[in-house]
């Protein structure tokens, strides 16, 4: 095996086999169960949590487990970005690439396409599966990693992901000299607004759509309580209802990072009103009782994106002492591109399952391997720029339906 004197040319495949996953949130959990069942490689997982204890509910995209082109493009926003932006080819690459999942883990993925799940029951579900597999054994270390321990993890010909989430480890250490550059700098974002994010369980069936979004915030003339469309599962006798109240940057400063329904109506009342306005219209409606407390988180709605999302800076600078010039570091899920509106885990799936299809190809010169992440991140970026742009209009227009010339005035045309 080359030692890190004898640098890794970019013409040269990967040697290693050896793939360190720092971070097992959902995304580096999928990339895990998907390299630990190609022929091998042998992968390292880290992560610093010891359970999974974040409750949320989160859906993932259909696009996941789409079949056919068709299918993959049915969502009616998304669907002409698709296909704008990627070719045919790289359609059918990433549909082949769902057929080779193994079965055990698009069934898993063909679930959570139907219907909310909590977040933590995916992750445990991804983590049981990896350690009941007995083929491969995957090496787990609790820990802290820092990028120091990144850095010094690293043999020639190894693969390095860094999977950590919206804080990434490793995003500022990317771009050689990166230590004499602004922390960030490696990160384009864009804050499209300050939201609370409110989350309730409701005893009867609920659903909504863009008429009962109107109808219900008819009173709400500053706040509106906005539901996602699809946001609302019914699950036997219970709905799940999760929605989004647009906040200034004053109010999100003045509030904690999470609290519940009392703690909203006490210290932002005309913010709770429009809240609990819109629930009693619903229990007008269908006639239940929201059951147990108000769960509210307080988010700005970051889009975001690494504009370096490997470390192909480091191997085209040259031959160096750097680990990051002798092997591949990519970034993947919310450590590499960021987005609001509840689509990220989604994207960061996609991204993996990218990922992993390329790392599999061994042959392949680390140029074209780098190159080609790079590039597919872009196109996923863009998708999700567009789609996140289109909401935040929409929210922006729905907001000032009562008052046309607000509403004119947030028009564009020509
Ligand atoms: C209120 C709210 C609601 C949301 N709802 C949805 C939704 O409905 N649908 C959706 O798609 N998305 C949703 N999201 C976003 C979604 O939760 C994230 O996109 C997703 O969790 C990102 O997955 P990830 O694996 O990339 O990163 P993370 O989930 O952040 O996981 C990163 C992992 O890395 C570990 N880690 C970090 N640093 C280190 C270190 N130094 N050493 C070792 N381990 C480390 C962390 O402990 C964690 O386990 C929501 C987010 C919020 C805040």
């Amino acid at each position: 095996m080359p030692q890190r004197s004898d640098p890794i040319p970019l013409e040269t495949p990967l040697s290693s086999g050896r793939v360190h996953v720092i971070g097992a949130g959902p995304v580096g959990l999928l990339l895990t169960a998907l390299l630990q069942s190609m022929e091998g490689f042998s992968v390292r997982l880290y992560e610093k949590r010891h359970e999974y204890t974040r409750t949320r509910m989160v859906q993932l995209a259909p696009y996941l487990v789409a079949d056919s082109v068709e299918t993959y493009r049915a969502d009616p926003i998304d669907g002409d970005s698709v296909h704008a932006i990627f070719d045919p080819p790289e359609l059918e690459e990433g549909l082949a690439f769902r057929q080779s999942i193994p079965p055990d883990l698009m069934a898993l993925l063909r679930n959570w396409a139907l219907g909310f799940c909590p977040l933590n029951s995916i992750e445990r579900s991804i983590s049981d599966l990896i350690d009941a597999r007995g083929s491969q054994v995957v090496e787990r270390t609790s820990a802290v990693v820092t990028a120091e321990d990144a850095i010094a993890m690293l043999e020639p010909g190894d693969v390095l992901i860094d999977a950590t989430g919206s804080n990434s480890l490793l995003r500022d250490h990317l771009v050689p000299r990166s230590n004499e550059m602004n922390e960030g700098a490696n990160t384009l974002t864009f804050r499209l607004e300050y939201a609370l994010v409110i989350t309730f369980l409701y005893g009867q069936p609920y659903d909504c759509n863009e008429h009962c979004k109107y109808y219900k915030n008819i009173e709400n003339a500053r706040y509106k309580f906005i539901p996602m469309v699809h946001r609302t599962h019914h699950d036997g006798s219970v709905s799940h209802v999760t929605g989004i109240v647009n906040i200034t940057a004053e109010d999100y400063e003045a509030m904690p990072s999470r609290f519940d329904g009392e703690w909203l109506r006490s210290n932002f009342p005309s913010v709770a009103q429009s809240m609990d306005r819109f629930i009693d219209k619903i229990k007008e409606e269908t006639h239940g009782e929201v059951l147990g407390d108000l769960e509210i988180v307080r988010i700005p709605l970051d889009l975001y994106r690494a504009r370096n999302a490997t470390s192909r800076q480091w191997l085209v600078a040259g031959p160096g002492d750097h680990p990051f010039a002798n092997s591949p570091v990519f970034l993947a899920g919310d450590s590499a591109v960021g987005s609001p509106y509840f689509q990220s885990i989604s994207l960061g799936f996609e991204c993996a399952m990218f990922l992993s299809g390329l790392i599999a190809q061994r042959d392949a010169p680390l140029r074209e391997m780098l190159d080609r992440y790079e590039l597919h991140t872009y196109k996923q970026w863009l998708r999700v720029y567009m789609r996140s742009k289109m909401i935040k209009h929409n929210k922006d227009l729905f907001e000032s339906l009562d008052d046309p010339l607000a509403l004119l005035d947030k028009l564009h045309i020509y």
